[in-house]
Parts: structure tokens; sequence; C-alpha cells
């Protein structure tokens, strides 16, 4: 008997103990989202761009934030919530899957599909009130037979050659009018060499914005309505700012960002709104003689400090950044990479850095003090672009938002 009740008074016991771990799991045990390495995504800077662009474009002409890829790495709804606050209701992706997750998240206004979606899928673009980029007449014709209305925008091809009826088809692009499931409501190109201001890529761009603007007149003049008009991404804009548009597509200015270190014919101050920083893990001494890291490749000459920082090529730091003359920040100074970029780490010279300690942060895109690592160079020493070395920021990167 007594027993008994003991064991019952355990399991209760156990019971509420167990209850209490699987609480503690769920809502207390929850690390920092400082804890390794982060994205800071300052929306200070994101507004300040907003409203750049906005002064730069013709009144009537307003912003498609383009959010694919995650914002460029940013974290597609801390941007576009943030943006909707703001004031800007149109927003691009590329994925249809990348347009649920804004709807799923509660995000406002028109948003538009610019690449593939399988016509099958056709149900989920009506269910989330998802616009889609008509690819060719083709797959205007699969996405008609779905039984209900389909908001779409139709793509031009004026001279990339990627996806687009072709400009001079008249025909086939009237012929999309004329389907009874979809609903044109805007039309759009793409410039394919907007960035460069060489003579021959000027005129080149002129040709594809004349062959547009050929299509709206023609189809004006059968009595067509192409809805909202939309030509530029950021480089358009820069270079061709005053175009008759209804939107303009901005991607990485809205970031505060350029391709590269070129120049364009207006030079606004954008922001950057993203840093990635890191934590040390461990500080120690190298004798002269000795590598650092993976390979060996590198072999300190003199007696040497380092820092092990907790990032790496898993979390979207380009492995071929080693020995790139690349260097991170520590205490406002620089301080080089040495040797190669491991999956989950990377290891630093901290020799000139006195403070350098364990749990330090670390400054790999962004500012520290009066020191500024610019993604255009981290990107330029990677041969590549921002563009892709953001939009490749790994999920493991917490987004911590800043307000400058
Ligand atoms: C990605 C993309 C954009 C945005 O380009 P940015 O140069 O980042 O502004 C605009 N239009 C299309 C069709 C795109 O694919």
């Amino acid at each position: 008997m007594t027993f008994q009740s003991k064991t019952g008074a355990m399991n209760i016991f156990n019971l509420i103990k167990s209850l209490c771990l699987l609480w503690t799991k769920l809502r207390i045990l929850k690390p920092s989202n400082t804890n390794r390495a982060w994205a800071e995504i300052d929306l200070s800077a994101l507004k300040h761009n907003v409203e750049v662009f906005q002064g730069l474009l013709p009144a009537e002409c307003k912003l498609m934030a383009v959010v694919k890829a995650n914002a460029y790495g940013h974290g597609d709804i801390i941007v576009a919530k943030a943006l909707n606050k703001l004031g800007v209701f149109a927003f691009a992706v590329a994925t249809l899957e990348e347009g649920i997750h804004l709807r799923k998240n509660g995000i406002k206004g028109e948003i538009l599909i610019l690449g593939y979606t399988d016509p099958c899928n056709a149900d989920c673009l009506v269910r989330y009130k998802l616009t889609q980029a008509v690819i060719d007449q083709q797959y205007a014709n699969l996405l008609d037979k779905n039984e209900k209305k389909i908001k779409v925008h139709l793509k031009i091809d004026t001279g990339m050659h990627r996806i687009g009826i072709d400009y001079s088809d008249i025909s086939q692009i009237e012929s999309v009018f004329k389907l009874k499931n979809l609903r044109v409501e805007g039309m759009f190109t793409h410039l394919c060499v907007s960035d460069s201001l060489a003579d021959k890529d000027v005129s080149y761009t002129d040709i594809q914005i004349k062959r547009f603007f050929e299509v709206v007149d023609i189809l004006k003049s059968k009595n067509y309505d192409a809805g909202k008009l939309h030509i530029q991404a950021t480089y358009g804009v820069l270079n061709y700012s005053g175009l008759p548009c209804d939107y303009a597509r901005l991607g990485l200015g809205l970031y505060g960002l350029l391709s590269t270190n070129g120049r364009t014919r207006v030079e606004p101050d954008l922001q950057p709104v993203l840093s990635v920083r890191a934590r040390i893990s461990t500080v120690r001494q190298i004798k002269a003689g000795e590598s650092v890291s993976y390979g060996r490749e590198f072999i300190a000459k003199d007696d040497f400090k380092t820092a092990t920082v907790a990032i790496g090529y898993a979390d979207g730091i380009p492995r071929n950044y080693s020995g790139a003359d690349a260097y991170v920040l520590l205490h406002s100074k620089k301080a080089p990479i040495l040797g190669r970029i491991c999956m989950d780490q990377l290891i630093i010279d901290a020799t000139h850095i006195e403070k350098a300690m364990p749990g330090d942060i670390v400054t790999i895109i962004g500012c520290d003090g009066n020191e500024i690592v610019r993604g255009e160079d981290v990107a330029d020493k990677c041969g590549t672009i921002t563009n892709e070395l953001l939009s490749r920021l790994s999920n493991r990167l917490n987004r911590v938002v800043i307000k400058g």
C-alpha cells in the first residue's frame, strides 16, 4: 500500500519533470541569435535606399522590390515586411515557393513570379493571389487550360534571349491577350547590358527600350490594355532613370550595393543594408615555420598570433576568398585571413591586435569603426558579383534586425 502510493507519487513527479524539461527545451533554451555567426539587417539603410530610388524615378513609377533568393540573403520576410511599412506594395520573386512564403507571412500587395512555374501548379497561383510571368506563347496556352482566372505579366524578349515572347512577334503577343483564363495586368522586358556605359552597350540598351515601347504602341493602337509597364532593374534605373514606366524592379540597389565597382550615370549615396559578423572561438600563438589550416598553404614566417573565427563557406563566405588578399575587421583593425577557409571556420592573423579574445566580434562584410569591408570588394576578390555573394549567404546565418 505504502509502496504503491509511493510509485504513484513518483510517476506524477516524473511526469511534471518531463513536462518541465520539454518546456525548457521549447521555450527557454533558445540560443541568442548572435551566438556564432550572423547577418545584421539595417532597416534604416533600407528606408534610406527606398527614398533614394523614389527620388530618382518619375513620380508615377513605383518600386517593385525584388526579394527573390531570400531577399538576396537579407531575409525575405524581414525585408518585405519593412517595405510594406514603408509603403511598397509590389514585389518580385523567382519562384512559386518564394511567393507562397511571402503570402503565408502576411505580405500585402502584388507579387510577381519572374521565372518558371509548372502550369500544373496554376491553382497555387490563384490560391495565393500571385502573378505569373508569361514565358512564351506555348506556356500561356498551358496556363490557360486552368479553369480559374490567373493574373499574368507578359514578358517581352527585346534582346536578352532568355525568356519572353519576341518583340517582333505581335501575333503571338496578341494571342495571349485573347486567352480566356489569363488576365494580362502588366508587360515587361529585361535589359542585358544596362550596367555598361560603353557606346555599343548603350546603343543596345536604347534599342531594347525602343523595341519594348514599339510593342506598347502597337497594342495600344489595337485597343489592348498592356497594364503596368516595367523595364528597369537597378542598373536600368541608375543609367536610364527617366523611362515612362509604372514599376522599376529593384533588387540589389535596394540593398545598398552594386554588382561591381563600375561607374553609373547617376551615383546616389546608397547604404549597405547587410553586415556579416561572427565570433572568435579561440586565440593562439603559432611559431615561425608552422602552418595554418588545410593544405598547409599558409606557413608563418615569424611568430604569429592567430584567432579562429566561427564562420566558413557553409555560411556563404566563398572558399575562394582564401588567399585573395582577404581580410576581416577586428577591434576596428584589418586582420588578414590566413590559409584556406574551412566549411565552418576560418583563421585570421591577430598578431597586431592586442585585445583579441575569444567571444570577440569579427566583421566579414560591413563597418567596424572607421574601417569597412564592402560587399563589392569581397565579391570582386572572389571573382564574382555581389548578387551571387549575397544570394548564397546560407540559412545558418541568423538574420538580426537593427535600426541604424
Ligand atoms: C533579379 C531580377 C531583377 C532585379 O535585378 P537587380 O539588378 O538586382 O536590381 C529585375 N528583373 C528581373 C527579371 C530579375 O530577374
